[in-house]
């Protein structure tokens, strides 16, 4: 196994690897990009098939970092650690602690903070070894009380930001009253998404694999409850992804109707050559990494101590920014995702 031939290396600066005998730490941390700042991103745990996968998730993950923050406008580079391990089994203090001190020795260049298989819990324990953790600390929450490190209320709200310029820019309407909205995935993303749109006056069809999840989502926001496959086809104006990676591809194409798809998840597309696809069928595309950068604004003001009114303003740019991007894709006749791609890069590339 290689690093600088690996397919997926893409210029990285850094990939390190970390063991601890005493704890069973496996971890990598890789680190694309760093011209705009500190690479942060999350720590993932998960239970790896061989190190190869581990390899390739860390280098793409922490690629996709560098763009995000790009598009985000903050002044951080983009990095992603992973810890090879069961995250229902394998956690224990001593793990997290050395993953704390593997983090310590990469001396700030690496900012870490929670991300599947890892939590606010994990987080807490890592700052007992490192101050570079985003996400271990309470403050005050958008909309009022207070959060505990969780981002996903920001996510939700530059996503509903995002859902309306698209809107805005595809179906010329300036409100969403009576919008029809199909949502992917009622978790902590999409529940609170759902209930901005809500707010807003949409009317809602959800789907989720967890029961309690689209039921909550029926009960408390009167959304319709679709099958796990109904919710592609249906005749609504936005699917907003907000469960996982890779669904649009070619089936997804042929029974999809929604003139917009602006949603939460990462890596929506399954391959690049659908984002041409949906150029063809006038199918508007936010661009995954573009409108989800909530969570990483949010991260990124909780270590530097804004405000949560400079947090909403920033949380409101990611409008800003997807409007420049659909406005050049039309302009130039290109796919939003390659205008969103030529921005960060032209952002990151400059020292
Ligand atoms: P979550 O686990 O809280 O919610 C995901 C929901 O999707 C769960 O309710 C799950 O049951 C459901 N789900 C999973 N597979 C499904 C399927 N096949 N069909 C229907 N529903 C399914 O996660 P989250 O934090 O809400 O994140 C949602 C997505 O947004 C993820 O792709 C995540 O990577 C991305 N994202 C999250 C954040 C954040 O701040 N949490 C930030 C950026 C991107």
């Amino acid at each position: 196994m290689s690093v600088f031939t690996h397919v997926d290396f893409d210029q990285h600066q850094h990939v390190v690897y970390g063991h601890d005998k005493a704890s069973g730490l496996k971890a990598i941390i890789a680190i694309h990009n760093t011209n705009l700042g500190p690479a942060l991103g999350g720590c993932r745990m998960w239970p790896y098939a061989d190190e190869e996968a581990a390899l390739r998730d860390v280098l793409r993950l922490s690629r996709g970092m560098t763009y995000k923050s790009a598009m985000a406008n903050l002044p951080l580079g983009g990095g992603k650690a992973v810890i090879i391990g069961d995250p229902h089994t394998g956690k224990s203090t001593a793990l997290f602690q050395a993953m704390g001190d593997f983090v310590e020795s990469l001396g700030g260049r690496y900012i870490t903070a929670a991300d599947s298989g890892t939590g606010v819990a994990e987080m807490q324990i890592m700052a007992e070894r490192t101050r570079h953790v985003a996400g271990a600390n309470a403050r005050e929450a958008i909309g009022g009380g207070q959060r505990s490190g969780d981002p996903s209320p920001a996510t939700a709200y530059g996503v509903f930001c995002g859902i309306k310029v698209a809107v805005q820019q595809r179906l010329q309407r300036e409100d969403l009253r009576g919008l029809k909205v199909a949502i992917q995935g009622v978790g902590q993303v999409g529940f609170t998404l759902a209930r901005h749109l809500k707010e807003a006056g949409a009317e809602l069809w959800v789907t989720d694999i967890v029961e309690a999840n689209m039921r909550r989502a029926v009960n408390e926001l009167g959304a319709i409850a679709v099958s796990a496959t109904d919710i592609y086809g249906l005749d609504v104006d936005v699917f907003a992804p907000c469960a996982m990676g890779g669904i649009i591809n070619r089936q997804v194409l042929e029974v999809l109707r929604a003139p917009i798809i602006a949603g939460a998840a990462n890596n929506q597309l399954a391959d690049a050559s659908v984002a041409e696809e949906l150029q063809l069928n006038n199918v508007l595309y936010a661009p995954d990494y573009v409108i989800n950068a909530g969570g990483i604004i949010d991260i990124y003001y909780e270590r530097s101590g804004g405000t949560t009114e400079q947090l909403k303003a920033h949380l409101d740019g990611i409008g800003d920014t997807l409007k420049q991007v659909f406005v050049q894709a039309q302009q130039q006749g290109r796919t939003t995702t390659a205008v969103a791609d030529a921005i960060a890069v032209q952002r990151f590339s400059v020292r």
